[in-house]
């Protein structure tokens, strides 16, 4: 890659398209004639108000995100949106009629498909909540946390009945684990009347969306949309109205993770990360010039080149996701010894690849290709696998 940098296969905060930094780096010291940069700039000047609202406008076109939903960006993180989709769920006057109703607390359903929902469902345990647990993949499995290697049957979900049910709650793609559920298969496996909640932090912008089938998605930027610091929410907006005697002050609701009072304030009812929000909307403008029918496509021939060297040698490539749930953005295998694991990506490193290792919690190798990673960059990582594999398989 030019400028000295790296092939970079992190899993985040990742790597961001060339030109996009390029654009940051012309406007770094002054924006645009401004004679200060966008760093130094209050959220509330006109220039900011633009950025933040063409940040905005882009990636309603590039995701064509129906009128009535409501985009939010804020802070926190994914790990933040775990408490928020809770809590503004059952401040939601939709949940809160059906509770009134029912005479009881709602339950809310959530898939365990690896590490992130897992922290989803564990955030909700936190807050005292009482979540039913639709499957969870490694009791599926059986053997902790390598266990996450697909999703079970929708047959064989426990979904919760949608009279007694707040929401459904899932990852679409488990970046640590390499689990990606197909398009589709939570929101036509749940009842239309419960909403869904998708956490897409690492797979958001990688492919078109049914936006209009969840009651909201959950972001972090740090993926595939830009630098760390700003979380997206794509909401529903009959799921931001509140009863009048929930009012603006929710108990139990901290305004920074209030959806409400961010909408409210078009994203601004304190100092956004103003840096972070500028970046991303040169990502979505990238985005849209690309095309996301093309960025759907670059992701399935990036992913499809590392998964055939793979499946060339499943003994030696050893692909640790049931082929349906593969995932297109986090890659993982084992080889057959830790000691091959480590060599592997010593002679990646030599060879200009890095970020590689598995987590920490699973080990192996993980290869992340996301948005900004060009086909050359699976090719060269394609021709280190068969390097390694003649050189080392017995
Ligand atoms: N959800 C997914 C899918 C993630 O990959 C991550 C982080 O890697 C999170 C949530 C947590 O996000 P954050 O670190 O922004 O809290």
């Amino acid at each position: 890659p030019p400028h000295g940098r790296v092939w970079n296969f992190s899993a985040g905060p990742s790597v961001l398209p060339l030109s996009v930094l390029e654009e940051v780096q012309r406007d770094l010291l002054n924006y645009k004639g401004t004679g200060m940069s966008v760093m130094e700039m209050s959220h509330r000047s006109k220039t900011y108000g633009e950025i933040i609202s063409g940040a905005e406008a882009t990636l309603r076109r590039v995701l064509d995100i129906p009128s009535n939903y409501s985009v939010l960006f804020m802070q926190g993180g994914g790990t933040g949106e775990f408490a928020a989709s809770y809590l503004n769920l059952f401040a939601s006057r939709g949940v809160r009629e059906k509770q009134r109703k029912l005479g009881r607390q709602l339950s809310c359903d959530y898939l365990v498909t690896g590490t992130w929902s897992k922290g989803g469902l564990k955030e909700v345990q936190r807050l005292g909540g009482r979540p039913n647990v639709v499957f969870d993949g490694a009791a599926t499995a059986g053997d902790g946390a390598a266990a996450y290697t697909g999703v079970p049957p929708v047959a064989d979900w426990r979904l919760g009945k949608p009279e007694e049910t707040a929401f459904v709650y899932y990852c679409e793609n488990e970046t640590i684990h390499g689990v990606e559920l197909p398009l589709n298969t939570v929101v036509d496996a749940v009842d239309p009347s419960v909403p869904v909640i998708c956490d897409m932090s690492s797979n958001m912008l990688s492919r078109p969306i049914d936006i209009g089938r969840f009651g909201a998605i959950i972001a972090g930027a740090q993926k595939n949309m830009g630098p760390a610091g700003v979380t997206l929410v794509i909401v529903r907006k009959d799921l931001l109205e509140r009863d009048d005697d929930n009012g603006e002050a929710v108990r139990g609701l901290p305004s920074v993770l209030d959806w409400c009072y961010f909408d409210r304030a078009g994203s601004m009812p304190h100092t956004p990360p103003t840096f972070s929000i500028y970046v991303c909307g040169l990502v979505f403008k990238w985005a849209e010039e690309q095309g996301i029918r093309v960025l759907e496509r670059r992701r399935a021939e990036r992913a499809k080149l590392v998964y055939d060297e793979i499946d060339a040698h499943p003994e030696f490539f050893r692909g640790r996701v049931d082929r349906a749930y593969r995932s297109s953005m986090n890659l993982v295998f084992n080889l057959p010894t830790p000691e091959l694991e480590a060599q592997f990506i010593a002679e990646a490193a030599d060879a200009n690849m890095v970020q590689l290792k598995g987590h920490r919690s699973l080990g192996g190798i993980r290869v992340s290709l996301y948005n900004a990673m060009p086909l050359e960059g699976a090719e060269a990582f394609v021709a280190l696998m068969r390097g390694f594999y003649k050189r080392h398989h017995q």
